[in-house]
């Protein structure tokens, strides 16, 4: 008999990202996946062959631990003109794998055992387990009405242990943004406080209806506590890369990097080269907003079709629904009927939350498709 007895888990109450286990389930079904968001067009060719070019230059061992310089000079200059901020290329900007390995590490670098995070639920998956690796305390706050943040909520649950407060603007699930009213709040609610923010920005430039993108970066009073974290693979469409970025002033910088460099060590190099050219055209992100916005109202136009109610879609790339019309399963088991029975996966929201409302009927669906991919699931939407 062995007498190997298997370690305690660190995360006894997690199971799989119902991310994979939604696209799973799209794939054995044979269902359209507007489940987990990813793009389904093809990338721009000219920056696969950037990486390409790349490549047979020659470009292919280990790139500078916090990432290659010309990428970081590029970034900073796209922050520069963006939102008139100097972040120091050197300094003050890593690159990463992936805007979740940057939430990770901001997290593992910063969070002692005993501090409390606050987390504005629904929160993308990754926030509490994160938080809990490192013995911290994941301190959960709603958002409001119509998936708006509630500023008095957050503010509510400040205590003296608080270490971390992280928002997300456009908002994944939710589709919601932060204005410049709510990070108002913000700073005053951090002032005076030791309170570091990590801001999840990762769908910067999925804004619509010409509403301005509310970083972080733009109040001095966040940005000297702030992570701010962006994704290449959310705004390129090539989020199987696994790239993003991490900006933050140097103090902060330095302790991120100490974790960065026993993490990753550094992120793939061909890639890096191919995005530093990319980015000297500020057209490839500035037709973002107009890209997804026209996907956004071609869904929304075909939702109303439905008996689905959309909620109100500001940014990111994905619309909620509210389906009580249709079905009164609890969300999870809806979507999984739903995959099976109507061809098309959509991603629940109470795994979003540590205590799911009960009797939310919420249903999340990516619009990062071809028209025709969009067209298809709303034929079978329809048929509801
Ligand atoms: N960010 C993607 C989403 O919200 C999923 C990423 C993942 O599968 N971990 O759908």
């Amino acid at each position: 008999m062995s007498s190997f007895h298997h370690p305690k888990s660190k995360l006894p109450t997690v199971g799989t990202t119902i991310f994979a286990v939604m696209s799973k389930l799209a794939n054995e079904v044979g269902a359209i996946n507007l489940g987990q968001g990813f793009p389904d067009f093809p990338i721009d060719p000219k920056l696969s062959a950037l990486v390409h070019a790349a490549m047979q230059l020659g470009h292919n061992q280990y790139a500078p631990m916090p990432g290659l310089l010309a990428l970081l000079e590029a970034l900073s200059a796209k922050v520069q003109r963006l939102y008139d901020v100097t972040y120091e290329p050197a300094s003050e900007i890593t690159v990463t794998a992936g805007g979740t390995q940057a939430i990770f590490t901001a997290i593992a670098a910063t969070v002692h055992a005993g501090d409390e995070v606050i987390i504005v639920d629904p929160a993308y998956d990754c926030y509490a387990p994160s938080v809990e690796l490192f013995g911290g305390k994941p301190i959960h706050v709603r958002l409001g009405s119509d998936m708006r943040f509630d500023a008095d909520a957050v503010q509510a649950a400040i205590t003296p242990r608080t270490r971390m407060l992280m928002i997300n603007t456009p908002h994944n699930p939710a589709g919601t943004i932060l204005r410049d009213a709510d990070m108002m709040r913000i700073v005053e609610m951090l002032h005076g406080t030791d309170i570091i923010l990590l801001s999840d920005e990762v769908y910067e430039h999925l804004v619509f209806d010409g509403e301005p993108h509310a970083s972080a970066i733009n109040y001095p009073e966040l940005r000297e506590r702030a992570f701010v974290i962006f994704s290449f693979g959310k705004v390129f469409h090539t989020t199987g890369w696994k790239m993003g970025y991490a900006l933050a002033p140097k103090e902060l910088m330095v302790e991120f990097r100490k974790v960065h460099q026993f993490n990753v060590f550094s992120v793939n190099t061909p890639m890096q080269y191919a995005l530093a050219e990319y980015l000297k055209e500020p057209l490839h992100y500035e037709q973002l907003p107009a890209l997804y916005q026209a996907k956004r109202d071609r869904f929304l136009a075909g939702l109303k079709r439905t008996e689905f109610k959309p909620l109100a879609c500001e940014g990111s790339y994905f619309q909620v629904a509210e389906y009580s019309a249709i079905s009164d399963l609890p969300d999870v088991e809806f979507a999984k009927w739903f995959a099976r029975e109507r061809g098309v996966v959509g991603i629940p929201l109470s795994p979003f939350y540590k205590d799911p409302p009960e009797d939310q009927r919420l249903i999340r669906f990516c619009f990062a498709k071809q028209d025709a991919t969009l067209d298809a699931a709303i034929e079978k939407l329809c048929a509801t």
